[in-house]
């Protein structure tokens, strides 16, 4: 059985390490000005530079998307950035544009290059044609069944093939869709999309748009556009025989504690999977940390579907839901003092559930021992303060303080 890789999402150079720590083989990232994340999940060349440096020593692998579909006025920066990437040592190129395609094969001829899943790839010929334009790896389109992604694997085992197993899903045919962009101006092609698909709608009637009608679903709410996302921790060994080589969590937009609880349940889900496959159960405790964080509540998308593109995962409940939250981020580890010091992210109460997050375990804080640098008792710390916690054993830097929350706060 192929042992695919654990793609991780590295929005910004914290998430990057954040990802290294919590077990992801791979990560990918964005590339100022050129990928489909533009607002806050983009590096600069020299962070990208670092981040390479991080990765590689851990022997993780890091792939820059440069998938806008580009305009004329964007090739300049293309191929100025390809040259960059090339030099830093990225180990891969994500686009879905031809024309992108045509300037990295110009410019950087030895750089790998993957094929996103913005370019909607469904059939092993396309899959073939693209090899022959020099792709070496397929990000194959959501909307296929594993039936289907498993055939592609069989006909075309020379190109890698890469699917999404985690996620937030787009109702448009793999993000292509100009919702966002006729109705607030920011275009999804362009890394702007500000996610109306997950918004509530009212129906109106033309004489009378001062009395909506409100469209529930359960007497709350209706989002008739909004997709659950995906989640597909329980059917690993499905996924595994499909025979891909890549299993990429989506969310470049998603916060640092959303990354380490992710990486580190599918990761070991994952390892369990590839240990055993027959006898791999998914744990009551891994789906329990995938509720811990924001979600939409989840669906198997188009995967275990044997009709093509029947999809029933709409979330007409809610638009987002979470029970914890990020607390903060460890800075230091003091041996000699027993314990740790955290930088706060959020507010946190003396009195709330707090828990670390290490890469093999979750250790539960008692936040009322939490002090000032100087030992005292603090009752609550705000963000960006530093604090301190007694730990009984080593932690490593960047691991992951959260908070449970008072209530479910649904977004
Ligand atoms: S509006 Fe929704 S369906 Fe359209 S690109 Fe954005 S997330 Fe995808």
């Amino acid at each position: 059985m192929k042992k695919p890789e654990l793609l991780v999402p590295a929005g910004n150079l914290e998430k990057l390490r954040t990802a290294l720590l919590y077990g992801a083989d791979a990560v990918y990232t964005g590339v100022e000005g050129l990928s489909l994340r533009a607002q806050q999940a983009e590096f600069t060349t020299a962070e990208l530079e670092e981040g390479v440096r991080a990765a590689h020593q851990q022997g993780v692998r890091v792939y820059a998307a440069v998938n806008i579909s580009a305009r004329n006025s964007d090739l300049e920066l293309v191929k100025q950035k390809t040259g960059e990437l090339a030099e830093i040592g990225v180990d891969g190129v994500i686009l879905s544009d031809p024309g992108v395609l045509a300037l990295v094969r110009r410019v950087a001829p030895a750089m790998p290059v993957h094929l996103s899943t913005q370019a909607n790839t469904t059939n092993t010929e396309a899959v073939r044609f693209w090899h022959t334009q020099g792709i070496s790896r397929i990000v194959l389109a959501r909307e296929l069944n594993l039936a289907e992604i498993a055939a592609i694997a069989r006909d075309v085992p020379e190109v890698e093939l890469e699917i999404f197993i985690h996620g937030a899903m787009c109702l448009a045919y793999s993000g292509r869709c100009l919702l966002s962009s006729y109705l607030t101006g920011r275009s999804g092609n362009r890394g702007e999309c500000t996610h109306p698909c997950r918004w509530e709608y009212v129906l109106t009637e033309r004489s009378r748009p001062d009395d909506p009608l409100i469209v529930t679903e359960d007497g709350r709410y209706s989002y008739l556009l909004s997709s659950k996302d995906l989640r597909m921790i329980e059917y690993l060994p499905e996924v595994l025989a499909a025979g891909v080589s890549s299993l990429k969590i989506e969310g470049r937009m998603k916060t640092v504690y959303y990354v380490a609880v992710v990486t580190r349940t599918y990761r070991w889900a994952l390892d369990a999977a590839l240990k055993d496959p027959e006898g791999y159960r998914c744990a009551p405790e891994w789906l329990a940390e995938l509720d811990k964080v924001s979600n939409r509540r989840y669906t198997t998308g188009f995967y275990r579907k044997h009709k093509t593109e029947k999809f029933t995962g709409l979330n007409t409940e809610e638009s987002y839901r979470r029970t914890y939250g990020l607390a903060g981020t460890v800075l230091q580890y003091r041996p000699e003092e027993g314990k740790i010091l955290v930088e706060l992210r959020n507010q946190l109460t003396a009195g709330d559930v707090t828990e670390l997050l290490l890469p093999e375990e979750t250790l539960t804080l008692d936040s009322t021992a939490m002090t000032d640098e100087d030992g005292h008792p603090l009752a609550a710390g705000h963000n960006s303060y530093r604090v301190y916690f007694p730990v009984d054993r080593p932690v490593p830097v960047g691991a992951v303080l959260r908070r449970r929350l008072t209530r479910t706060q649904i977004l």
